[in-house]
């Protein structure tokens, strides 16, 4: 699949909701292939006193249900199309599920790519591994 397709399979699911004190939810969506070529998708919600989750956090629990932890690709998308790279704890998030995600290329604005660990330089983890 290529960047464009997974960024329209992520857009496709926007859908911006209310939920209760002042909670929303499917702002941001966001799609991952894995390197087994599977998709997965996932949304945001944020509530109150910052409880919440991330569309990625979302997407990467459904490809861990469905028992896979290695990611090729990942995008994000903001309701009004654009591209939102991940914030801090996600980075963290997809690197820290799979050593092999450190190669995880990360959809950017215009289509361009990163490899996460371009993103995550100096590990504070490279101790244990
Ligand atoms: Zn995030």
């Amino acid at each position: 699949m290529s960047n464009h397709e997974l960024y329209q399979t992520a857009f496709s699911l926007i859908n911006h909701k209310k939920l209760r004190n002042f909670g929303t939810s499917g702002h941001v969506a966001c799609a991952l292939e894995t390197n087994q070529g599977n998709i997965f998708t996932g949304i945001c919600i944020d509530l109150p006193c910052s409880i919440g989750l991330c569309a990625e956090q979302s997407a990467i629990s459904e490809m861990v249900k469905n028992n896979e932890t290695a990611i090729k690709r990942i995008v994000a998308v903001y309701e009004d199309g654009s591209i939102l790279p991940p914030c801090g704890r996600c980075r963290e998030f997809i690197g820290q599920i799979d050593d092999r995600n450190m190669e995880t290329k990360i959809v950017l604005p215009e289509m361009k790519e990163v490899l996460l660990k371009d993103l995550l330089p100096e590990r504070w983890d490279s101790k244990w591994n």
